[in-house]
């Protein structure tokens, strides 16, 4: 059974999606910490990211690096904070999250719900300033 994040990069289920290349897919988080946290996968499905091979983690990280760079361009913020959790989704995946105070990066806060017209202006917004 493919996880939820592959049934996304399948098309199956619906995501606002930020940046893509061959191997890896970025995409709004459904219940984000802050506007414009994003998810950063590998294609290939793993469960922990440390079983990713060193050239998969690698290009995974450069590719979270552009997205982060493009993020900050459309959200200003003080920095792009990075973390990997994935206690929920077992498939690999890097949260990156504009922070303007360390406390938008504590995921014990509640998440926010924003509307779907704004999830998908702010996804067109960080989707335009991204570059491959
Ligand atoms: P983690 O596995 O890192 O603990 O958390 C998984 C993250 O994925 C959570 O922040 C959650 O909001 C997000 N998430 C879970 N299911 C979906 C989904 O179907 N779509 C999107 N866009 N995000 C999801």
């Amino acid at each position: 059974m493919p996880s939820i994040f592959s049934r996304i990069v399948a098309g199956e289920i619906p995501s606002y999606k930020v940046a893509e290349d061959d191997r890896h897919y970025a995409f709004l988080d459904i219940n984000p910490l802050a506007e414009g946290h994003v998810l950063v996968i590998p294609k290939r499905e793993v469960d922990y990211i440390f079983d990713l091979s060193d050239s998969e983690i690698a290009d995974l990280t450069v590719f979270a690096k552009k997205v982060a760079l493009a993020l900050r361009e459309a959200i200003p913020c003080r920095k792009v904070g990075m973390a990997v959790l994935g206690l929920e989704v077992p498939h690999a995946h890097i949260h990156l999250v504009p922070m303007q105070t360390e406390g938008d990066l504590d995921f014990r806060r509640p998440k926010l719900s924003p509307a779907p017209e704004r999830m998908q202006q702010i996804a067109q917004s960080i989707a335009d300033k991204f570059r491959s």
